[in-house]
């Protein structure tokens, strides 16, 4: 493989770039080398600017549910876009995803779009404040919900892999407010409940976590979290960013059966385009301007291109359900090829995490941490170079999109078996 374009733009990148990335984990900094440089993507494929392709499990972290330039999701931005480009009026397109988003999760009979899924959590968690009146929070070590302030504290992914354990430049006082339980961990929520009684305002989980790797609840463990958080009067907040519309069109209230106050989505609802969405119960929602007493608002909030690109994704999955059947099915025979290789695998549908924890577990933060790092690269090199790209890092997901085949699964399990057993 030659990389001198990729290697010369990482070169000025850095010049100008902090990093040369305008998103940290995109610099490979966990496994080595430097990143390539991305000139075009379809289907299931990535190509470099050197004229590289591989078969890409990161999917853009989560939105690429249909592979790259679905050809109707492209037809539907390009059409959007010879409209005009921003309004900052309301359309009809806006209506109509927020309807789509309800049919889909009915839960949600409200919903604000946003640009990014940190903004969407981020504008959640000040729902729920003002709603309840309430100032602190719970989250979960190595969930992440984006890069706002409060939210940054034990948070997963990129920064599990940096030297940095949380963020410089973040108050402590900020922090202070956001309390961290143990993911799965029943008594670690109850403690911090009792402690915090009167005061917490929502507990905002990843009903299936993916951001120190693919974590699944245990059985019980959601259901424990709506209990509690009923009997203590506060909200229950499903992060929803990675798993709506990918455990299946009602995300994870729908695989889990287990229902939220409030949701979160991005990624996959933005069908690749910056666009993410908060919403929920009606009473809550309605406490949201200009109906309510808690001030958000966005310049591209709803942007007509986004929305476009939203509606023919949603359209398109609910159009041929089969989507997730074919999906987790080849999900499934990825977990096994991984299994087969003595690694520790966590699935949840189309999500999957092959843990360099030999025979081990992995239900929480902890567990995560112990996996061997240096291993993770070997492994990561060893696929890149067969032009396999997976993510630069153990602690996130594998995405499995309806473009790759079973071919191209059967093609990546064998690299993986290659690896494993040393040939
Ligand atoms: C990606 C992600 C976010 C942040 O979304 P951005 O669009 O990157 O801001 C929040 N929560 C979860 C669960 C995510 O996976």
């Amino acid at each position: 493989m030659h990389f001198d374009g990729s290697e010369q733009l990482y070169e000025r990148a850095r010049k100008r770039i902090p990093g040369g990335v305008n998103s940290p984990v995109r610099a490979f900094g966990a496994v080595g080398g430097h990143p390539f440089f991305v000139e075009r993507a379809q289907g299931p494929w990535l190509f470099d600017v050197d004229g590289n392709r591989y078969l890409d499990y990161v999917c853009s972290w989560g939105p690429g549910i249909l592979g790259h330039a679905h050809p109707q999701v492209v037809d539907a931005v390009q059409r959007a876009c010879a409209g005009g480009l921003t309004f900052g009026a309301p359309t009809a397109g806006e209506v109509e995803l927020a309807e789509l988003i309800g049919v889909c999760v009915p839960d949600v009979e409200m919903v604000r779009l946003v640009s990014s899924g940190t903004e969407a959590v981020m504008s959640a968690v000040r729902v729920a404040r003002g709603y309840t009146g309430r100032e602190k929070i719970v989250k979960f070590a190595g969930n992440y919900h984006g890069h706002s302030d409060g939210l940054l504290v034990k948070a997963g992914s990129g920064l599990m892999t940096q030297s940095v354990p949380d963020s410089a430049g973040v108050p402590p006082g900020y922090a202070a407010s956001t309390l961290t339980a143990v993911y799965n961990d029943e008594a670690s929520v109850r403690a911090l409940m009792e402690e915090n009684h009167g005061q917490v305002a929502a507990v905002v989980v990843e009903p299936v976590a993916a951001n120190m790797g693919v974590v699944p609840p245990k059985k019980g463990f959601l259901e424990f979290l709506r209990r509690i958080t009923k009997e203590k009067n506060s909200l229950l907040i499903f992060d929803e960013v990675i798993t709506g519309f990918r455990l299946g069109l009602g995300g994870a209230s729908e695989y889990t059966g287990v229902h939220a106050d409030l949701y979160t989505f991005g990624k996959i609802v933005g069908g690749g385009m910056p666009l993410a969405a908060y919403g929920g119960r009606r009473d809550i929602m309605s406490s949201v301007a200009p109906l309510g007493a808690v001030y958000q608002a966005g310049t591209l909030s709803g942007n007509p291109v986004a929305v476009a690109a939203g509606i023919a994704t949603l359209k398109i999955l609910m159009d041929d359900p089969d989507i997730y059947e074919r999906i987790d099915r080849r999900a499934r025979t990825l977990a096994a090829a991984y299994r087969s290789a003595g690694l520790t695998v966590n699935r949840a549908g189309s999500l999957l995490s092959a843990f360099f924890v030999p025979g081990g577990q992995v239900e929480n933060y902890e567990d995560a941490c112990r996996c061997d790092r240096e291993a993770f690269a070997d492994y990561f090199r060893h696929m890149l170079e067969r032009g396999i790209y997976v993510a630069p890092s153990q602690f996130e997901a594998m995405f499995v999109s309806d473009a790759h085949s079973d071919e191209l699964i059967g093609e990546t399990s064998r690299a993986v078996a290659a690896h494993f057993g040393g040939i």
